[in-house]
C-alpha cells in the first residue's frame, strides 16, 4: 500500500458541546492550511473533515510556486518530493490553429533565488501529506480533527447588526446516518469546505446575497491517460490547448508523474449551457478531441485510460461582479466566519488555479483572528478587514485573469498570438525573462503571468 493509501489517525473525537478558539469546516488544502496556520498561532483548533482519507478531489493537479511556499512552510514538502510527482520545467500553449508555443520556466533563476518552480501530482496524495501534517500540527497544539464529520447546519445567533456565526452542528457517517448530531461552538469559524461550503452558504444566506452564478462558476471534467505521446518523462511541460472544439473553454494535458497525465476541460458554466449538439456535456467534448482531433487522436493513438478516474466538478471564480452587492469577488465573512478558498470563490479565471488562493487566504485568516481579543466572538468589523485584506491582495490578479479569459474567447486573436510567438524565438526569451525578473515567487510562478503581460494593455 502507498504512503497516501493509508489511514491517517486523527485522534480522539471531542464530546458534543466542546468549544475552541477556531473550527475549520473541510479538510482540503484550504482547510488543513488554515487549521495547521491557526494552530500554529497558539489556537485550540476543531478540523472536521467529511471525507476519509485517502480521498480524491478532481484538479488538473498542477501546483505552483504560490502554494509551494506554504507547503514549504507546513513542512509537507520533503513529504511530496518523496512521493511520485512530475516538475514542471515549461508550459506549452496551443491554438486552435495548431500552433504551439513552450514557455520554458527559468529554473536557475529559480533555484538562485531558493525558489522552487512548480508541480504537478495527484491531489489524492497532494491532500493527504497536507492534511496529514495540519492534524499533526492540530493535535500537537491541544485541538482535534475528526474525518467523516459532514458539517450540516451552521449555527447563527442574533438578528440585525447584532447577527453572528458561532459553531456548527453535523454528525459522522453521512447525512442520513444514525449518529448523533454534534455541535460545537468557537469564537471564529472558518468555511474550507469548497465551491458548496455550508459556512460560505450561511454567511451569504444571513445577507441576502448571490452564492452560486453561472457567470462565475466554471465546470471542469479530469481523466487519468498513460503513454500520452510527448509527455512519457517525469519532468518537462504542462500543455494547455486552445482548440477550436473547446473555445471558450481550453483543453489540458498535466503530467502527474512518470508516464500518468491528468486530462481534462474546463469550462464556465453559462458557456456551456450555449452549447449545442455533440458540445452537451465536458465528458462528451473531450471523447471527441481524444478520438476524433488530427493532432490529439494520434498522441493518445497507443495511450490508456485509467478506468474510473473520470470527474466532473465545479471551479468557483474570482471574477469580479457586476455590481457587486457588497465586497469583491463575493461577501466571504462575517461576525463569527471567513471563508477561504473555494468557499471564498478564489478560483483564477483564466487558468483554473484555486490551490494558491486557498493556502493565501489560509495563512491571511491568522492576521486577522486574534485568540485573546476575539475570544466573545470574531467581530463584524474584523470581518470587514478581512475582505478588504483578501480583494487588496487578490484583486489584481483575479481580474486581469477575468480580461484575459474574456479575450481567449475571441479564436482569431489567440491564433494569432500563438502562431507568432511559435515563430519569434524573442517572444519565448522575453517571455521567460519576464518570469525570471519578478522579485515574488507568486509572479514568478503564474504559469499565466507572461501570457497576461503580453496581451493585457
Ligand atoms: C477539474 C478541475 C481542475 C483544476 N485544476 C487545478 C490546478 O491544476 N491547479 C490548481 O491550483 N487548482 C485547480 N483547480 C481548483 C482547485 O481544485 C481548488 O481551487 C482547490 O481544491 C480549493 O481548495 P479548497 O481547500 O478551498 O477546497 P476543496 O479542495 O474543495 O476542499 C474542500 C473540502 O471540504 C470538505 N467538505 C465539503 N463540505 C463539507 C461539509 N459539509 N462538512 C465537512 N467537510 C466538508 C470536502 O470533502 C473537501 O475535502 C481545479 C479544479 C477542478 C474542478
Amino acid at each position: 500500500m502507498e504512503q497516501w493509501e493509508q489511514p491517517i489517525d486523527t485522534g480522539v473525537v471531542p464530546d458534543g458541546g466542546s468549544s475552541f478558539d477556531v473550527i475549520v469546516v473541510g479538510g482540503g488544502p484550504g482547510g488543513s492550511a488554515a487549521a495547521a496556520y491557526n494552530a500554529m498561532n497558539g489556537c485550540r483548533v476543531l478540523l472536521l473533515e467529511k471525507g476519509i482519507w485517502p480521498r480524491d478531489k478532481p484538479c488538473g493537479d498542477a501546483v505552483g510556486g504560490k502554494s509551494l511556499s506554504h507547503v514549504e512552510e507546513l513542512g509537507v514538502l520533503p513529504m511530496i518530493e518523496a512521493t511520485p510527482h512530475y516538475v514542471v520545467d515549461s508550459i506549452v500553449f496551443g491554438s486552435s490553429n495548431n500552433s504551439e508555443v513552450r514557455v520554458m520556466l527559468p529554473k536557475e533563476t529559480y533555484e538562485a533565488k531558493g525558489l522552487l518552480s512548480g508541480y504537478a501530482l495527484p491531489r489524492i496524495q497532494f491532500d493527504y501529506m497536507l492534511f496529514k501534517r495540519a492534524t499533526e500540527i492540530v493535535l500537537e497544539a491541544g485541538g482535534a480533527v475528526i474525518q467523516g464529520f459532514s458539517v450540516n447546519d451552521v449555527t447563527v445567533e442574533g438578528a440585525g447588526e447584532g447577527v453572528k456565526i458561532v459553531g456548527v452542528r453535523g454528525k459522522t457517517g453521512g447525512a442520513r446516518s444514525e449518529e448523533p448530531n454534534l455541535s460545537f461552538s468557537a469564537p471564529l469559524t472558518i468555511g474550507a469546505g469548497g465551491y458548496n461550503c455550508p459556512v460560505s452558504r450561511a454567511i451569504t444566506e444571513v445577507h441576502d446575497e448571490p452564492h452560486r452564478d453561472d457567470e462565475h462558476f466554471c465546470g471542469g471534467y479530469r481523466e487519468y491517460w498513460e503513454n500520452v505521446e510527448g509527455l512519457e518523462d517525469s519532468e518537462g511541460p504542462i500543455e494547455i490547448h486552445f482548440i477550436e472544439e473547446v473555445l471558450p473553454g481550453y483543453f489540458w494535458l498535466f503530467p502527474v508523474q512518470k508516464g500518468v497525465v491528468n486530462v481534462g476541460i474546463g469550462m464556465l458554466i453559462s458557456e456551456q449551457r450555449k452549447q449545442k449538439g455533440m458540445k452537451k456535456s465536458l465528458k462528451q467534448i473531450q471523447r471527441w478531441v481524444i478520438e476524433e482531433h488530427p493532432v490529439f487522436k494520434q498522441r493518445f493513438a497507443n495511450a490508456t485510460f485509467v478506468p474510473k478516474s473520470q470527474k466532473g466538478w465545479q471551479l468557483p471564480f474570482g471574477s469580479p461582479r457586476k455590481n457587486a452587492p457588497s465586497y469583491q469577488p463575493r461577501r466571504a465573512a462575517m461576525a463569527g466566519a471567513m471563508a477561504v478558498g473555494d468557499a471564498a470563490s478564489l478560483v483564477d479565471p483564466f487558468s483554473g488555479e484555486g490551490i494558491g488562493n486557498a493556502l493565501v487566504t489560509a495563512k491571511m485568516t491568522t492576521r486577522h483572528f486574534d485568540k485573546k481579543v476575539h475570544s466573545e466572538g470574531f467581530p463584524q468589523g474584523a470581518a470587514e478587514e478581512y475582505m478588504e485584506n483578501l480583494w487588496d491582495e487578490l484583486g489584481k490578479e483575479l481580474t486581469n485573469s477575468t480580461k484575459l479569459q474574456r479575450l481567449m474567447k475571441r479564436k482569431r486573436l489567440t491564433n494569432w498570438f500563438i502562431k507568432k510567438a511559435s515563430k519569434k524565438e524573442e517572444i519565448g526569451k522575453m517571455m521567460s525573462e519576464m518570469i525570471a525578473s519578478k522579485e515574488s515567487q507568486e509572479a514568478l510562478w503564474s504559469p499565466w503571468f507572461m501570457f497576461k503581460t503580453l496581451i493585457l494593455p
